[in-house]
């Protein structure tokens, strides 16, 4: 699985012109061996322990490059923060932010699914994809 996407990457980084470098491998070995929902920061911080020359705009930039090559998905927080999670192939759900304490709930929803693709199929518009985020207050911070 990991070996899969680390292949996918470095074809979507052939086709882009990028040359590989160590420290980009080193982002998406940490990356890909992370859980859900990391920010740009705990990444860099993880990766800072055993490696010191790797900046934090030097994370912020790779994370982007895997949003692009289709690895990762960015989930934006309420305070302007974003959070990447990996995409699993043929998987797909969408969140709850919590505007309180920025916890993410995820979710599926057929019914909302299917709507989507309807309102979508009615304007004559190939959906490729979306995302659905909704903002508000979890259960511990609402009481
Ligand atoms: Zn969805
Ligand atoms: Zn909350
Ligand atoms: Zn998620």
């Amino acid at each position: 699985m990991i070996q899969e996407k680390k292949k996918a990457f470095n074809n979507f980084a052939v086709a882009k012109g990028l040359r590989s470098t160590r420290q980009r491998d080193i982002i998406l070995d940490t990356f890909l061996s992370t859980n859900q929902h990391i920010s740009v920061e705990e990444l860099y911080l993880k990766i800072k322990s055993g490696n010191q020359g790797i900046g934090q705009a030097t994370v912020y930039r790779t994370l982007k490059l895997f949003t692009e090559a289709g690895l990762a998905r960015e989930i934006l927080l309420n305070d302007g923060q974003t959070r990447y999670e990996h995409v699993i192939a043929g998987e797909h759900h969408d969140h709850l932010v919590c505007t309180g304490c920025n916890a993410i709930i995820e979710f599926e929803d057929e019914t909302i699914e299917k709507l989507q693709k309807d309102i979508a199929a009615r304007q004559g518009f190939h959906m490729r994809s979306h995302k659905l985020e909704i903002y508000g207050l979890c259960i511990k911070c609402r009481h």
